[in-house]
């Protein structure tokens, strides 16, 4: 029984590995049209201010007062300026890669109340060039995984 329980666990892990295995090559480029917009671990941006003993906490939304996390992803990852994205997990699972005109590469880590269906956030090291960046509709280019 061991052996075919480490059987299934193999098979298990495998059809994981290679969800997508069946599907060729070229069918895993895509393109879409979306908004990118830019943010980065500020208050302003990822809505969170200080609590009484000055500790970060959500400022809004249902964890309000909950402590937050500064620079720290709803993945779980570190924000890294020019490859951590926030999107709508529902369209882009973590993980995915995107390949945005003027940022580069970048990995879905992240998720954001305002980034909702055909939106992306692309994090960046400081608010000015967040704001820099602005708001751009973009191509990108899917890699999913
Ligand atoms: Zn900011």
């Amino acid at each position: 029984m061991k052996i075919i329980a480490s059987l299934v666990t193999v098979l298990v892990s495998g059809v994981l590995l290679s969800g997508c295995a069946s599907r060729s090559p070229f069918s895993r480029t895509e393109f879409i049209t979306l908004e990118a917009t830019g943010y980065c671990k500020c208050q302003e941006c990822c809505g969170w201010k200080r609590n009484l003993l000055m500790q970060p906490v959500y400022a809004s939304g249902a964890q309000k007062g909950d402590r937050k996390k500064i620079g720290v992803t709803a993945s779980g990852t570190k924000a890294k300026p020019g490859r951590t994205i926030a999107a709508d997990t529902n369209v882009f699972p973590f993980g995915t890669r995107l390949k945005i005109p003027g940022y580069g590469w970048g990995t879905v880590e992240d998720r954001g109340g305002a980034i909702q269906g055909q939106r992306i956030d692309l994090f960046f090291r400081t608010h000015k060039e967040a704001l820099k960046w602005g708001r751009k509709t973009v191509t990108v280019q899917v890699d999913r995984r």
